[in-house]
């Protein structure tokens, strides 16, 4: 390879896909394909894993074959190529005879940079016949941790992709994959014969993805309020663990008003593909699902993901939550459980009939997906942590860190659970031994005397939730044991025995509703897109829903979202300033720029409160100009009206507003505050405190803080000639 091949890498970087620099490792990558040898890369999804052959496929000899197991994408993938004037194709079973002879003779003649196929289709001898007699650029294989048996995506074809190494040895291939744990990690290197393959592991961490998760009581309604408070018209996907559940919850979304299509693996085909389709295709559309759906979903703007059970391990928790917000805007993962799931989860592992190997595997999988479900610190250090990462700081986005859990001492309510299992023999489940805590009079317990054992009703101060609660955790932490053998009836581990002899005390996590610790939604929202700059975004959607239409593919295919909301904030006037932004290259410029700009040119600039100041005071100062008073703002944006002040405080200092049209205090109410902060003789950054003391705290800090910002920077502001544009608007 020489620099020139790099240069011209990074110059179809440029041109073609309309991005300025390569991410993370995708120029070592390309640079070591280019050069002929096999790369290994863990990368996540939304990390830019398919240019890394992209590049390299066209700028290698032959055709890029891409063995992907996902063939209800290919035609997507290859639509959104051809969007970008490269040469690709599919080869599948939905192709008619003709088409088939059609792509293999283009892949004979060399006309072809990049081809799809399946690994079935790869593997028969008339295909393998035909690359024979063909230039080969490389392999790529895509979603590679199929070859893990231990995986819940096992393709036995994936494993017999080996004999492509020695086949065709020159050629070099390239393995991807969005989620692998050291096992996996070793398993794919075996099965693919990649122990000489570069390896490229870039960091798991979606910092645009909030997690979430809790106790799920009633967690349906969470759901709902979860969805009305952030997701109110987003797409979204909601997973379910059973089939039953999932057609439930989908009837019950779409009866409250909310388009949800269930989606799992006994639906007939074609009602599945239709299903994938639309959800592909329209906006704000839910999908309820079991795992059965979403691997290698490539629609960029799911902004949730919601779990209505636990999963099974923490790589299928993260590869499923990792669907959401692959454009890299804001997106929630949430999650609501329960001690049903513990349960069902650990008789699933244990009386399947999998190998011994296996389940003691899987057991341990739970075991950490359960660590992450009743952890008290923050989530993203130890889901990092779980893919051999180390985040130094916890990472303050986290429900932990933005709302740190309430632990209480549980130990004397733990001791009671205990000998309650203890005192009824160790042969009923949680929901008895509660009633018999509680002292419920039930006819069984009468009928087994556990109305005489020593504990009844000694647990009457706690709720049955509570003790639902105290139970998952005591399970979960193992020190109770569930026999499924027994009908799930809860019996003492070993580990339980410091505890009961008093050895040892417990903390408990106290119950908290997911929802408490999100962010209200107008503070996020708002950090990607400005009011004033919906209208554009919606008329430039319209745009690119009516073009993706009339071309019969998806509207991402032809712009992502995070371009139209450039394009809604920076409003371009022409094809050379469209150009500086992500995701617009040659060919789309020359296919739609024009389009694009008509439509921007109808809102003009002249509007905007252009500024140097943040979004959110721009908001806040947006609706301040038609006229809101700061209380009203508050309330409508879910702020505090101290920092509504804040904002305007800001804007006063910059020379955009005056502290007399937006406080509601006459003239001479705000000559007193300026005199009493004038007479204080601190520098000008501490005078707050104790102007507010001399005034008797009749004033608000925040109120306080625009007279200051009036004193101290208005007439610079303005005299540095700073837009008036807000108050225009007055
Ligand atoms: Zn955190």
């Amino acid at each position: 390879m020489t620099q020139d091949q790099m240069q011209r890498a990074r110059e179809t970087l440029q041109t073609v896909f309309g991005y300025d620099a390569f991410r993370h490792h995708q120029e070592e990558i390309i640079a070591s394909l280019l050069r002929g040898r096999d790369v290994l890369t863990l990368m996540p999804t939304g990390g830019g894993k398919s240019l890394c052959y992209q590049i390299p496929a066209m700028l290698r000899e032959g055709v890029g074959v891409v063995v992907s197991p996902l063939i209800a994408l290919m035609r997507d993938q290859v639509d959104a190529l051809r969007q970008l004037g490269i040469r690709a194709a599919y080869l599948n079973s939905t192709l008619s005879h003709d088409q088939m002879r059609d792509v293999e003779q283009e892949i004979a003649g060399g006309h072809l940079d990049l081809v799809y196929v399946a690994p079935e289709r790869l593997l028969t001898e008339r295909f393998m016949a035909l690359l024979d007699g063909a230039p080969i650029a490389l392999f790529a294989i895509d979603e590679a941790h199929c070859v893990s048996q231990w995986g819940h995506d096992f393709r036995k074809d994936y494993q017999q992709l080996r004999i492509l190494h020695g086949r065709y040895s020159s050629v070099p291939r390239i393995a991807l994959t969005a989620t692998a744990d050291a096992r996996t990690r070793r398993e794919i290197v075996e099965q693919l014969g990649l122990e000489d393959a570069g390896v490229f592991v870039n960091s798991f961490d979606r910092p645009n993805i909030h997690y979430a998760l809790a106790e799920g009581r009633n967690s349906r309604e969470q759901l709902w309020r979860f969805l009305e408070r952030e997701h109110p018209a987003d797409a979204g996907i909601v997973y379910c663990l059973s089939r039953k559940k999932v057609e439930a919850v989908a009837e019950w979304l779409t009866r409250r008003g909310r388009e949800a299509l269930p989606y799992h693996a006994g639906l007939p085909d074609e009602a599945r593909s239709r299903y994938q389709e639309r959800f592909l295709r329209e906006d704000g559309l839910i999908i309820v699902a079991t795992v059965a759906f979403g691997m290698g979903i490539d629609k960029p703007d799911v902004r949730f993901v919601a779990h209505l059970n636990l999963p099974r391990s923490i790589e299928a928790y993260y590869q499923e939550t990792g669907r959401a917000g692959r454009d890299g805007e804001p997106a929630n993962a949430w999650m609501a459980y329960g001690l049903q799931d513990v349960i069902t989860l650990r008789q699933m592992v244990q009386t399947g009939d999998a190998g011994e190997d296996y389940k003691r595997v899987s057991h341990h999988k739970l075991e950490s997906m359960l660590g992450l479900c009743e952890l008290t610190t923050c989530r993203r250090q130890a889901l990092l942590a779980y893919f051999g990462e180390t985040l130094a700081q916890p990472c303050g986005r986290c429900d932990n860190c933005v709302a740190p859990p309430q632990t209480w001492d549980g130990t004397e309510a733990a001791r009671m659970a205990l000998s309650c299992v203890y005192r009824t023999g160790q042969r009923f489940g949680v929901n008895y031994v509660i009633d018999v805590l509680t002292g419920k009079a039930d006819p069984r317990i009468l009928d087994n005397c556990h109305d005489r054992v020593s504990t009844f009703g000694i647990g009457a101060d706690l709720s049955a939730t509570d003790w639902r609660s105290v139970f998952r955790q005591l399970i979960a932490r193992n020190y109770l044991e569930v026999d499924f053998d027994g009908y799930g009836a809860l019996r003492l581990a070993s580990a339980c025995r410091p505890l009961l002899r008093g050895a040892e005390r417990i903390e408990l996590r106290k119950s908290a509703q997911p929802e408490r610790s999100v962010k209200p939604r107008a503070e996020r929202t708002h950090e990607t897109l400005r009011s004033f700059d919906r209208p554009v975004f919606e008329a430039l959607r319209e745009l690119r829903r009516s073009i993706a239409e009339s071309q019969g593919v998806p509207p991402y295919v032809i712009l992502h979202d995070r371009t139209l909301r450039e394009l809604a904030r920076t409003r371009p006037e022409s094809g050379e300033a469209m150009r500086e932004i992500r995701g617009i290259g040659e060919r789309k410029l020359a296919l739609y720029g024009r389009m694009f700009l008509k439509e921007i040119g109808r809102f003009p600039r002249e509007d905007l409160t252009e500024n140097a100041l943040s979004a959110t005071v721009n908001e806040t100062l947006y609706r301040h100009a038609q006229g809101r008073d700061a209380q009203t703002i508050a309330d409508e944006r879910g702020l505090k009206v101290s920092t509504v002040y804040a904002h305007f405080a800001e804007a006063i200092e910059a020379g955009l507003l005056e502290a007399r049209n937006v406080l509601p205090l006459g003239e001479d109410e705000i000559t007193r505050i300026t005199h009493t902060l004038e007479l204080l003789e601190v520098p000008v950054d501490r005078r707050i405190k104790p102007a507010y003391e001399a005034l008797d705290e009749a004033y608000d800090y925040g109120i306080l803080r625009c007279v200051l910002a009036g004193m101290v920077g208005g007439e610079s502001g303005r005299a540095q000639g700073r837009s008036q544009a807000v108050e225009k608007h007055t």
